[in-house]
């Protein structure tokens, strides 16, 4: 549906997008996810045609749309300094789209009020069509930008940060929200987050940048589960990152041996990377690696320990279970396996 293909844009000496190469396929919902400054905006506004590439080009429905104003690209967008016009009322600002709406017929009085009430209703705020943008919440107002966006029927919705500077009920309640109406409407839509959780939540795939360029485009659980890069695998939540010695398909980690078939046929240092819930703290009496609880942490339904295990800190995330049947406590000792470890031969970062 549309195409990013080779796109580069620079700011004077400082390269924002470097040759990036996407496609968002018609009817899923796109994450582009990375942290600030990795050029997600800079790849909206393009996508919205706000701002042009150097170098690269924009395909939409098969057909060049490098070149494409914005108004004619068909795109419903909602960016963070559009804000809500805050002279206008909830029903004008819905029907700001249709009434100034491009090279078509403009609807009649009486269909403008029916599609506004339409909209309103999918995003949950009838009956408030007659309040200032004043007078509603946080999560109110950007349900009321996303209706004035879909107002004029957008083949593609692109959102800047849609849940931003919300607390979080509501960002959950929102994101829940936007996942139905994408469900219900099959709309096709690419939004930027910088958090890890909301891209694995809400969307169908999620594209991993940093530093102007892709590192890795999948499904929430591809980028989960199977991390291209080490960056990738740090971004996407917490991990440990520990020294790890390669030695032909043996990986020897603070004194814990596994075999992995990353890094098989490398030999030398390099960085393994270990989720904590893959970190199996066992009692004293069972085989493993020795280690010690130094901290422990609850955090509601699990409990985060950190311990050393030869001369090397680790973290393990366990149940509330898990916790109290080894009763751990700091300075208690216990064996830790590790469950699986992602191997990088080079330590890249
Ligand atoms: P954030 O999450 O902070 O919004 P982002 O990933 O969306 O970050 P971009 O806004 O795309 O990042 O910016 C990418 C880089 O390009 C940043 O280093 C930014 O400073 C730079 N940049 C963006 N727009 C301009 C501009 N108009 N002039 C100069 N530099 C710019």
């Amino acid at each position: 549906m549309i195409v990013a293909d080779g796109v580069s844009k620079r700011f004077g000496a400082f390269t924002a997008l470097d040759h990036v190469s996407l496609s968002v396929p018609r009817g899923k919902l796109v994450a582009l996810l990375g942290p600030s400054g990795s050029g997600k905006t800079t790849l909206l506004r393009i996508l919205a045609g706000l701002d042009f590439a150097d170098q690269g080009r924009i395909v939409l429905d098969g057909a060049d749309a490098t070149t494409l104003p914005t108004r004619d690209r068909g795109v419903g967008f909602v960016f963070q300094h559009y804000a809500l016009f805050r002279h206008m009322t909830v029903a004008e600002n819905v029907a700001f789209g249709l009434s100034v709406r491009k090279g078509r017929a403009r609807p009649s009085k009486t269909a403008i009020a029916a599609k506004v009430e339409e909209l309103l209703g999918l995003v949950q705020l009838s009956g408030l069509g007659r309040r200032y943008p004043a007078q509603l919440s946080g999560g109110q107002r950007q349900r009321v930008a996303l209706a004035r966006a879909l107002a004029v029927e957008p083949r593609l919705l692109l959102l800047d940060e849609p849940f931003g500077a919300l607390d979080a009920q509501v960002r959950k309640d929102l994101r829940r929200w936007l996942r139905s109406l994408h469900e219900d409407m099959g709309l096709t839509g690419v939004f930027v987050t910088h958090d890890q959780e909301e891209a694995l939540e809400v969307a169908d795939e999620v594209v991993v940048m940093n530093k102007g360029r892709i590192e890795q485009v999948g499904t929430p659980s591809d980028i989960y589960d199977r991390p291209a890069t080490p960056f990738v695998y740090r971004f996407l939540g917490n991990v440990n990152a520990l020294p790890v010695i390669l030695d032909h398909g043996r990986a020897e980690i603070a004194g814990l041996v596994l075999t992995s078939s990353c890094g098989m046929g490398h030999s030398g240092p390099g960085t393994a990377f270990i989720r904590p819930h893959d970190v199996d703290v066992r009692p004293a009496s069972s085989e493993g690696g020795v280690g010690h609880v130094r901290h422990l942490n609850v955090l509601g339904p699990v409990v985060r320990a950190e311990l050393v295990v030869g001369g090397v800190t680790l973290e393990a995330e366990l149940t509330r279970e898990q916790h109290e049947r080894l009763a751990l406590a700091p300075g208690a000792e216990v064996r830790v396996m590790v469950r699986a470890a992602k191997l990088f031969p080079v330590d890249v970062e």
